[in-house]
């Protein structure tokens, strides 16, 4: 979305609800270049998304299947419910985003990185059934990895 104030294309999704009797949704969003909110209000009639397979087969997009995915590494942690549900919805925008159409390998990359914003431990977790992490040296490296970008504590 662009924002309305700088004409930025960088936002992300700061609260999300339906309206309309469930045929729209309303976001609040934030432009990541200047910090301005502003809100969009989107049709529920878009351009069904179509989610491409490592195979090649094509099936409906499931935001609720990305919702679960995510919720078995979140188990235990503090992660509440509004949050995962803005991180599927975050994941829908960018299938949109780029034209309705997006591969499983893309689903599980934006799932990752939003989840290493969102905690660390359900990061590793996802990280490692996604990325087939088959011995403990998998974990290790993406646990240096973390420390590596992780942003200094204040
Ligand atoms: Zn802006």
């Amino acid at each position: 979305m662009r924002c309305p104030s700088c004409g930025g294309v960088d936002d992300k999704v700061v609260d999300s609800r339906t309206a309309d009797d469930d045929t729209a949704i309303r976001r609040r969003r934030q432009c990541l270049d200047c910090g301005n909110r502003f809100t969009t209000f989107e049709r529920l009639e878009e351009l069904p998304l179509v989610v491409v397979k490592r195979s090649g087969d094509h099936m409906a997009f499931d935001r609720g299947r990305i919702m679960s995915g995510v919720e078995s590494s979140a188990k235990g942690r503090t992660i509440s419910a509004e949050q995962l549900e803005a991180l599927a919805l975050s994941v829908e925008d960018e299938a949109r985003l780029q034209g309705g159409e997006i591969t499983t390998e893309q689903i599980g990359l934006a799932v990752l990185a939003r989840l290493r914003e969102l905690d660390e431990v359900a990061y590793v977790r996802f990280a490692s059934v996604y990325k087939g992490f088959d011995d403990p040296g998998d974990f290790e490296r993406e646990i240096g990895l973390l420390k590596a970008t992780a942003p200094k504590a204040h």
